[in-house]
């Protein structure tokens, strides 16, 4: 298995999935996370809100692992996306340019678990809250 699985078929998107699309835009302050771009979104916007993408760069959405993975994922907007979709090489260049080599290496570890996905969801979406509330708590 490559680095980037390049998986581009339709998954369906449950409520964990949305939760941790929201987690990682507002990490991102509503702002492509790519450094040649940092386009802004208003996150009251609805329609907005719908271009800056949760982006799975080092596995493909997928893979269960690695679904929920802060590591794995940047906000990005619909043309960087579609630019980071065209090369592996720009997902690893974008991944890096934003977490360090523990961070990414863990994404990696993580993508050899063997998970049950219902029991993982679950354990997943209780530690997107928490990492949620963490951040409001910096915010504040
Ligand atoms: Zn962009």
């Amino acid at each position: 298995m490559p680095f980037y699985s390049g998986y581009t078929g339709k998954i369906k998107r449950g409520w964990t999935d949305q939760l941790f699309s929201q987690f990682i835009r507002e990490r991102a302050k509503w702002q492509c996370q790519n450094p040649k771009c940092e386009k802004k979104f208003d996150s009251k916007d609805g329609k907005q809100k719908r271009k800056l993408h949760c982006c799975h760069l080092g596995y493909g959405r997928a893979h269960i692992p690695t679904r929920w993975n802060e590591y794995n994922c940047l906000a990005l907007c619909i043309g960087c996306h579609q630019w980071v979709d065209q090369h592996p090489w720009r997902a690893i260049w974008l991944l890096n340019q934003h977490f360090n080599v523990e961070e990414i290496i863990w994404v990696k570890d993580q993508y050899r678990k063997k998970v049950n996905k219902k029991e993982f969801e679950l354990i997943e979406r209780e530690r997107i809250k928490k990492l949620i509330k963490e951040m409001d708590n910096e915010q504040r």
